[in-house]
């Protein structure tokens, strides 16, 4: 058997109770070295053999798990994040399903929830944007064309964008072409979730100068939209999590002391609406 895991985004103890059992379990793990923290490995049995795919190449990966198999051991494939974004599980699974052997997946935390938390914003914040777009540049994975940053960019949605920060002024310049302005308020996260994590909120305009003050070519996320300026950063409060430097260079803090100025309230919890839980509450 064939356990896929998220490791989550990278605080060891943000891997889920389910994954963090079949991690103890394991007679073989092999973890995305990259990024995957090596910490969580200290859950694994003295016996467990301990592979990083980082070295590997697909074929590797499943000659080890192939022979585990043979010999009736449990196999962990622990990935970063959440297996299902930029995971490359499928690949594996096709292969594992060709060998007629079974798996199953576990899902973690992805980076961009670590992200979101070292900001202390919602993505989602209602009349601002009720959408997130997950995507990333073109590297050496293609991007198909009708997905370009510009076309994502005309929504005026929050925008997360992985495996981009090495193109940051490239990104920017599309982000621009696309329909953001320059003003439009941006994030970089570095490492979100690991103890040397780091926050950065500046402008579309500035990212590729914020980035390169701040020496951030991977590892990282950048996230565009109004959103990003409801941030629980703002006013200078920095008293979000476990964050590092906090870069305000550009955004006005307009929205003023942390209240929420700006957006709707959701109407999930006003008093005045009725919900499958609450019925309204006039108001006195
Ligand atoms: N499956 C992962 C993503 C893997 S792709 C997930 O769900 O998060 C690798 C990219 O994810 C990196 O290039 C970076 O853009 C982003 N990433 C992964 N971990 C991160 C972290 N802790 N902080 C910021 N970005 C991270």
């Amino acid at each position: 058997m064939i356990h896929f895991i998220g490791a989550g985004p990278g605080a060891p103890d943000l891997i889920t109770v389910r994954g963090q059992k079949f991690l103890s379990e394991a007679d073989v793990i092999i973890y995305a070295g990259s990024l995957v923290n090596p910490e969580l490995l200290q859950m694994a049995k003295k016996s467990c053999k301990i592979h990083d795919s980082a070295y590997m190449t697909l074929e590797e990966v499943l000659k080890v798990m192939e022979e585990a198999e043979k010999e009736g051991l449990t196999t962990v494939r622990l990935h970063t994040g959440d297996p299902s974004v930029y995971g490359a599980i499928r690949e594996q699974m096709e292969e594992l399903e060709k060998r007629g052997i079974a798996y199953d997946v576990t899902p973690g935390v992805s980076s961009f929830c670590g992200a979101a938390a070292a900001l202390g914003m919602e993505y989602t914040l209602p009349c601002i944007s009720q959408s997130v777009i997950l995507t990333r540049m073109e590297g050496r994975t293609g991007v198909p064309e009708k997905e370009s940053v510009e076309s994502f960019a005309a929504h005026q949605a929050t925008m997360v964008l992985f495996l981009s920060s090495s193109m940051i002024g490239e990104l920017a310049k599309r982000l621009v072409d696309g329909g953001y302005t320059p003003q439009t308020p941006a994030a970089i996260v570095y490492k979100a979730t690991w103890p040397e994590e780091k926050v950065f909120v500046c402008t579309v305009g500035s990212l590729e100068k914020t980035a390169a003050e701040n020496g951030i070519t991977r590892t990282a996320l950048i996230i565009v939209g109004e959103a990003v300026r409801y941030n629980g950063l703002r006013g200078g409060g920095g008293s979000v999590g476990n964050t590092g430097p906090t870069g305000n260079t550009g955004l006005d803090g307009s929205g003023g002391s942390a209240g929420n100025s700006g957006f709707e309230r959701s109407r999930l919890y006003d008093a005045d609406f009725t919900t499958g839980y609450r019925i309204r509450r006039p108001q006195e």
